[in-house]
């Protein structure tokens, strides 16, 4: 665990009636193209919990176990998002080897492709060692 996280104050929302968290905000969201995802766009005042319908929302400054848990989830997310980015560069670097070793005999200037398609793998790779070696 990181020591932001340790000392990064966190907070849950709570419906003051029943204490539970399957609260939200009215909001409207629209859809990106771009991610496939709907993505939020505004934000309203108008607070429901999903048991006791409209209400206000208290916010919960998590302390103890529930802090700890929190914080081992946010480090466990933090690592996953580490290591697609550095499978994303893996895989990236894979595909500029891959596209070099199909077209290297035509390829005018081969030498430079070579270390250029090298040090995307070896950044790549030095990129993927610190991730896992990443303390989280
Ligand atoms: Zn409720």
């Amino acid at each position: 665990m990181t020591q932001d996280n340790q000392r990064r104050q966190l907070v849950e929302y709570r419906c003051p009636h029943c204490g539970g968290d399957h609260v939200g905000h009215d909001a409207t969201s629209r859809f990106n193209p771009i991610t496939q995802a709907w993505e939020l766009g505004s934000q309203y005042d108008d607070t429901w919990c999903n048991d006791c319908g409209e209400t206000s929302l208290d916010t919960v400054v998590l302390e103890g176990e529930a802090l700890q848990a929190l914080h081992e989830q946010i480090a466990a997310h933090q690592a996953e998002q580490r290591l697609r980015g550095a499978a994303d560069d893996l895989l990236a670097a894979l595909e500029k080897a891959a596209w070099f070793i199909e077209n290297a005999d035509s390829l005018p200037d081969r030498t430079a492709r070579f270390f250029e398609t090298r040090e995307a793998w070896r950044a790549a790779i030095a990129k993927a060692s610190a991730t896992m070696t990443t303390e989280v």
